[in-house]
């Protein structure tokens, strides 16, 4: 229960109840302002208008009659008919004729709540009337003059004035009602949409701590497009990049004990067969040695490489830098080995390489690590009086360095592997050039660390043709 109330769907519920009560108050303080302003207004035009006749209905009688004698029975029917109590006062103030029971007109003289009119016909004072407020008459008496006239049958002994205050009341009393149903089906709904919502929620927390505990299979199915679709999505991307990166490490462990135990053994079986005397310690055996030892270092040393370009840290040294340039200086150190092993070397830098157009930002140190791995593959990989092509090739926003060689070729099926850790086409054979099976997954990674792109095409027995490209925005 104590987790309920620490729950989204909880704070979800009070907040929109919160939401709700203050609209409610707001809208119902507000409309109750307004309803009463509008009473009073309405009140207001409606006893000028009967103000307004009431005078107009004296000041006919003094205008025909020319005096006041009679007026009682007048005065008396229209207190009657409004409900207001009324004082006919003559032009020097004494009361004519009061319509309440206890008054001789003196008190409402006084009482505020009383609205004075001066009676004028034909520009002399006549008189005043005094109006009293609504429903001032609240009880029907037969009236006190001499003109009566029948009162019929059932008239009530007492009349009210209607109140329009009730009608206010009647009205805020409605919205306050249809503001609590509104309510009370809000929160059904809010709890209910919630409740579906949080589910997603509730799945993705029970597979991430299933995840944390080590099992990277976790998925979640995808509920939708919104928010929570995108974070399950985003989790779903995770725990397969995680399960990915955990594999590969099983990989690369497993990979690299297999690749240290091979010349290991070897190196153990030579030296236990020199001190068995079985071998003879001679040049032979050295050199075996020594070959097995440098093919440890290289593998050591790339593999190192391989953990610092891999590493979160990794951090290039930029500088801007003509690609053509720093390619022309790879390819010179090469011309001599391939020379000797009667390869034909030959580069094209494409336009001047001191344009602008071949200047690219670039870490020269990572970018000549590329080239020789590319090189060296293609220089072993490439018989006598074969040839290596380099060419560096501009394009609107990038520029490509292609090495091209005439050597053996890869066939289609270890093509796609090639970038990949520790792969080599022939492990046996490329073990005794040194080849660890490692150049080309660093190259890769050191060109994506600049943003660009590597990839490979090759024709078995025809050669193979690899291509880097480098951003140069
Ligand atoms: P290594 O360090 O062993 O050369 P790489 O990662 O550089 O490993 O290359 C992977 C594999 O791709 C090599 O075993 C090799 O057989 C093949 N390869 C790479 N470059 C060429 C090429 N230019 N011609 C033919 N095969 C190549």
């Amino acid at each position: 229960m104590t987790r309920w109330f620490h729950s989204l769907q909880f704070r979800l519920i009070v907040g929109f109840a919160f939401v709700l009560l203050l609209a409610l108050a707001t809208v119902g303080i507000y409309g109750n302002l307004a309803a009463q302003r509008e009473v009073q207004d309405l009140r207001h035009a409606a006893d000028e208008a009967l103000f307004a006749r009431i005078h107009e209905a004296l000041t006919e009688y003094y205008t025909t009659g020319g005096n006041w004698s009679g007026v009682a029975g007048t005065v008396e029917r229209v207190s009657y008919l409004t409900g207001r109590d009324i004082t006919l006062l003559d032009r020097d103030g004494n009361v004519l004729f009061a319509t309440t029971q206890s008054g001789n007109g003196e008190r409402q003289r006084k009482d505020r709540d009383y609205t004075s009119s001066r009676i004028v016909v034909a520009e002399n004072h006549v008189g005043s009337v005094l109006i009293g407020p609504a429903a001032s008459r609240r009880t029907f008496r037969p009236y006190r003059g001499p003109d009566r006239f029948p009162i019929p049958e059932g008239t009530p002994g007492e009349i009210h004035e209607p109140s329009l205050r009730r009608f206010t009341d009647t009205a805020f009393r409605s919205l306050l009602w249809s503001g609590l149903v509104a309510g009370v089906g809000g929160i059904v709904l809010v709890s209910l949409l919630s409740r579906r919502l949080l589910r997603s929620v509730h799945r993705l927390t029970d597979a991430a701590q299933k995840l944390g505990k080590g099992d990277l299979s976790q998925r979640v199915a995808v509920s939708g497009r919104d928010e929570i679709g995108e974070l399950t999505s985003t989790f779903n991307a995770m725990a397969e990049g995680l399960e990915s990166a955990e594999r590969q490490r099983r990989n690369m462990v497993a990979d690299v004990a297999h690749e240290l135990r091979t010349p290991l053994t070897n190196i153990r079986g030579y030296i236990e067969a020199v001190r068995d005397g079985v071998l003879e310690a001679d040049e032979t055996t050295i050199a075996s040695i020594h070959q097995q030892t440098m093919y440890l270092s290289k593998l050591i040393d790339d593999l190192r490489l391989l953990a610092e370009t891999e590493a979160a840290d990794f951090q290039l040294d930029l500088e801007p830098a003509f690609l053509a340039e720093v390619v022309l200086r790879s390819v010179e150190g090469f011309r001599q080995q391939a020379q000797s092993n009667g390869i034909e070397l030959t580069c094209d830098p494409g336009s001047d390489p001191a344009t602008p157009v071949n200047q690219v930002k670039v870490d020269r140190t990572r970018i000549e690590q590329v080239m020789n791995n590319l090189l060296q593959n293609a220089v072993e990989h490439t018989p006598a009086g074969g040839r290596i092509d380099i060419s560096v090739q501009e394009a609107q926003e990038t520029i490509s360095v292609i090495v091209a060689d005439t050597g053996e070729g890869i066939a289609d099926e270890h093509l796609p592997h090639v970038f990949d850790r520790l792969y080599r086409v022939d492990p046996s054979r490329t073990r005794s050039t040194g080849g660890v099976g490692l150049g080309l997954t660093i190259a890769k990674q050191l060109v994506e660390a600049h943003g660009g792109t590597i990839s490979a095409e090759s024709t078995l027995g025809e050669g193979s043709r690899f291509t880097f490209t480098l951003p140069t925005a």
